[in-house]
């Protein structure tokens, strides 16, 4: 298991960089007797129906800690109402935490004042909603230019970057037509580019792709992956598909009624669920991309306590390549694979290391 914990943050490398958003313990209750609920939740451990019950509040978010690094992809998955929503609004400060710190490029956004909290929400931080929240009745590029016109850019400039956002989502020919007249997807990537238009150090997505079609949803999410690797935005990406969060984040938190449950990469996630809640996300996702060399191999020197050196001939890989890749070399070989890190050879994998993998996601799903 550490073996494999290594290697896979090894994977993801982002995450062992300086740390852009940190949460600590932050409880989110709502409800009048938030704080006598708070207490009667630490010290008697009032499950979220209790809490209801007795204090008539409603736990939004319970005790998450979390940090995500510079340039880093970090999704917030869960189902509907685990408190993904209520978790991102505290780092703008459009609401409040019960208890907790929330600190962003190093300021701790509860001590802001409203001064600094309004510059702060204009320059650090682009948000894109699910609903789009476009105005319908201004032009596209209008649009994307209104974060820079609540800075109090001049038109020639602002509209400049406006364009030159439009561009970047492959929008250019459409600055001049209304919001409303374009298709939800196209609206999502006006979106997206007025959250980036501003150049902010942080942004914000919840649930940006959840109300498009599933064909449209893949292609935004193809190219969000692409433009992200250009930007290089620290991003918390919230979504209640575990495909999209598979496809997208360099590392997931997953959350259940306001916990957060695990949080790991992709692949720490479908090879090791933390509970059945995981367990049963995960059943539904293929291994082919996610799972790597690593999580398959034995290690070398198991191998050659049994079996002996591995044939000078067998094919080599590194320790990232991913399953379905596996899957091809076995058919095309019939030596064991080695596999290499930083070219020095680690771990053999064989046909049957490969079956089991491809059973076990099978039998869980
Ligand atoms: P998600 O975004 O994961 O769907 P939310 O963060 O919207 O979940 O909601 C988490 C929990 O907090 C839910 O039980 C929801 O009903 C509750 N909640 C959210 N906002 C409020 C509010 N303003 N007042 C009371 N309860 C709220
Ligand atoms: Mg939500």
């Amino acid at each position: 298991m550490s073996n494999q914990s290594q290697q896979s943050l090894g994977q993801s490398q982002q995450s062992s960089g300086e740390s852009v958003i940190e949460v600590s313990n932050v409880w989110k209750i709502f409800g009048a007797q938030a704080d006598a609920a708070l207490t009667a939740i630490r010290e008697e451990g009032l499950g979220k129906a209790e809490v209801l019950e007795t204090y008539d509040a409603v736990v939004g978010v319970a005790d998450v800690s979390l940090d995500v690094k510079k340039g880093e992809i970090f999704c917030v998955m869960g189902l509907s109402g685990s408190g993904k929503s209520t978790l991102v609004r505290h780092f703008n400060r459009l609401l409040e935490p019960t208890a907790g710190k929330i600190v962003i490029h190093g300021t701790d956004v509860m001590a802001l004042g409203p001064r600094e909290l309004r510059d702060f929400r204009n320059h650090k931080i682009g948000m894109v909603f699910q609903n789009f929240a476009l105005l319908p009745h201004r032009s596209v590029l209008d649009n994307v230019a209104m974060p820079l016109e609540i800075r109090n850019m001049n038109k020639n400039e602002r509209m400049r970057r406006a364009a030159n956002m439009l561009k970047t989502v492959e929008l250019d020919a459409w600055g001049n037509k209304f919001a409303h007249e374009l298709s939800g997807g196209m609206q999502q990537r006006v979106g997206l580019a007025r959250a980036l238009a501003a150049d902010p150090d942080v942004l914000l997505m919840d649930e940006p792709f959840s109300a498009l079609d599933p064909l449209i949803r893949r292609q935004l999410q193809d190219e969000f992956i692409k433009l992200s690797a250009v930007m290089k935005k620290t991003t918390m990406f919230i979504t209640h598909d575990l495909d999209e969060a598979v496809r997208i984040g360099d590392r997931i938190a997953i959350m259940r009624d306001g916990r957060v449950v695990q949080i790991g990469t992709a692949e720490d996630i479908v090879m090791h669920p933390a509970d059945d809640y995981v367990a049963d996300f995960v059943a539904g996702i293929s291994r082919l991309k996610i799972v790597r060399a690593h999580a398959v191999m034995q290690p070398l020197e198991k191998y050659v306590a049994s079996v002996g050196q591995p044939s000078a001939k067998a094919p080599r890989v590194n320790e990232n390549e991913s399953l379905s890749r596996l899957i091809q070399l076995a058919i095309d070989d019939d030596a064991p694979i080695v596999v290499l890190d930083d070219g020095v050879e680690v771990g053999v994998i064989t046909r049957p290391d490969i079956l089991q993998t491809v059973i076990e996601g099978a039998e869980t799903s």
